[in-house]
């Protein structure tokens, strides 16, 4: 440990939860957390649910309260900017033009919603993304007025979650996708076509395979009109953009450090500088469980890369290989993913997709590697230990009459050896 200590650039959900794994393990130095959002340090998760409706209020989002940073002596710089790295002097500048010296550095910056390149969609007002608190909360004042023609452009977590709960509060809905079908790099095809149906049935419109070519607006510069593949106008007042994020490179990229869709780190999250890791949305890390770099973006993975960086940093060098996790809620379907089900050959459906409790079990070159469940949180739980031990469960086994993931459960824990 050395007398500069850890500064942690970013106070999201993977920062915050660098500088509580530092201390949890009994890092005596320095820790400083800059984050430029003025906030204490907050989930996003319930930004496009529960804040939206009013069933979670701003207090409900702070990850920890403000008396924790002061007990735990973690020095929490809010509301400012880091702007530059220094790797010669080991140095952050800060947009206040305060310098802070650090031993390690952590990066963990997010990322920013992609925008929409198509005339109107950075002029017009009523044009909205969501990302942080503010954004969510110029949403919600506008989704607790009279009933609007919300048009959400993206069919990812975003569009989908926003779309459930746009019409939980009444308002008319259209979401529009480019692609052939909804959050296509995250789900299997019989998943995407549940949530689809799900969305249908609610009243919302889901348009696929269709392009937004402009934005239009009424002579007060207000969105009014949603403009498809040159031809079919739908009419808005409000337009939420939901097309995906960019992770924040910029810091990494000035300071030479490698990126490329994300800083690149390698299996203990460290930089091409061993004193300089990257963690959470910004990083592009070495996966054992997708077997190539990739970039994930969710709660899972930015708390537990947060643990792999504080190990690291306190000298206790673990290479990072949880398995990933993700979670969804629309309407009455919780959707839970384990592993990574993306570059698929096989799928085995088990439940009732039509009554809404079904588990899809996805299989590459004939092994596991995910499985989306709705409704199932058994399913959830045992898929989540059978990828962290390893399994040979194969898809025959699943088609097999009377197949029940808790029976291979408890065969490969009385085995001690993962079994099907
Ligand atoms: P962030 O939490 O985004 O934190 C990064 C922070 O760094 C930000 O506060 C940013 O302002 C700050 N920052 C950036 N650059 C600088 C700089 N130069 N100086 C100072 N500060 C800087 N995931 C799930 O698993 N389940 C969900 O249901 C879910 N729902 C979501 C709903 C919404 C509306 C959103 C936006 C995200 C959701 N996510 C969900 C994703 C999840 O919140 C992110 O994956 C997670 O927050 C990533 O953590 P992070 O620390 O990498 O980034
Ligand atoms: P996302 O999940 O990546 O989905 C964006 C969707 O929009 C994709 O299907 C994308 O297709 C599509 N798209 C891209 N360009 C488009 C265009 N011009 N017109 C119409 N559709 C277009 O991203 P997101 O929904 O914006 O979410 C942003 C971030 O918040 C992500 O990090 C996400 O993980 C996080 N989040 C997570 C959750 C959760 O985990 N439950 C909930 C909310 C938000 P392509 O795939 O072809 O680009």
């Amino acid at each position: 440990m050395g007398p500069r200590g850890v500064v942690v650039i970013g106070a999201g959900q993977g920062g915050l939860d660098t500088a509580a794994a530092l201390r949890g393990r009994g890092y005596r130095g320095r820790i400083t957390l800059v984050g430029e959002e003025p906030t204490l340090p907050y989930q996003r998760p319930p930004l496009s649910k529960g804040f939206l409706t009013g069933d979670t209020a701003a207090a409900d989002l702070e990850l920890r309260p403000r008396a924790y940073f002061a007990a735990q002596d973690v020095e929490l710089v809010s509301g400012t900017r880091a702007t530059k790295i220094d790797r010669e002097r080991r140095t952050v500048s800060l947009e206040t033009g305060a310098t802070l010296p650090y031993d390690s550095l952590v990066l963990a910056t997010g990322a920013r919603p992609r925008t929409l390149p198509v005339p109107g969609a950075a002029s017009l007002a009523g044009v909205l993304t969501l990302r942080g608190l503010a954004d969510a909360e110029g949403l919600r004042a506008r989704l607790t007025g009279p009933p609007r023609r919300l048009v959400v452009i993206g069919a990812g977590f975003i569009g989908l979650e926003l779309a459930a709960t746009a019409r939980k509060l009444g308002h008319g809905v259209t979401v529009v996708e480019a692609q052939s079908r909804a959050l296509a790099r995250a789900l299997t095809p019989v998943m995407s076509a549940r949530l689809v149906a799900e969305h249908t049935g609610a009243g919302v419109r889901v348009l696929l395979d269709r392009e937004v070519t402009a934005l239009w607006g009424d002579s007060a510069g207000r969105v009014e009109v949603v403009e498809l593949d040159g031809a079919e106008r739908i009419p808005a007042d409000l337009v939420v953009v939901g097309i995906g994020v960019l992770p924040n490179t910029e810091l990494a990229a000035v300071a030479q450090l490698q990126v490329g869709d994300g800083v690149i780190v390698d299996a203990y999250l460290r930089t091409d500088d061993p004193d300089v890791y990257a963690l959470g949305d910004c990083a592009r890390f070495p996966s054992p469980h997708a077997g190539r770099h990739v970039r994930l973006e969710s709660v899972q993975n930015a708390a537990d890369q947060a643990k792999c960086v504080a190990a690291g940093i306190c000298g206790d060098r673990v290479p990072y290989t949880a398995v990933p996790w993700f979670w969804s809620e629309q309407y009455a379907l919780r959707l839970q993913i384990a592993g990574l089900t993306a570059g698929h050959d096989e799928t085995v459906v088990v439940g009732d997709p039509e009554g809404g409790r079904f588990s899809v079990f996805c299989f590459r070159d004939g092994r596991l590697t995910g499985v989306e469940s709705v409704n199932r949180p058994a399913d959830h739980g045992i898929a989540r230990r059978l990828l962290a031990s390893g399994t040979d469960l194969t898809a025959d086994d699943v088609r097999r009459p009377g197949f029940d993931l808790k029976t291979v459960a408890r065969t490969a824990a009385a085995a001690g050896a993962p079994t099907a």
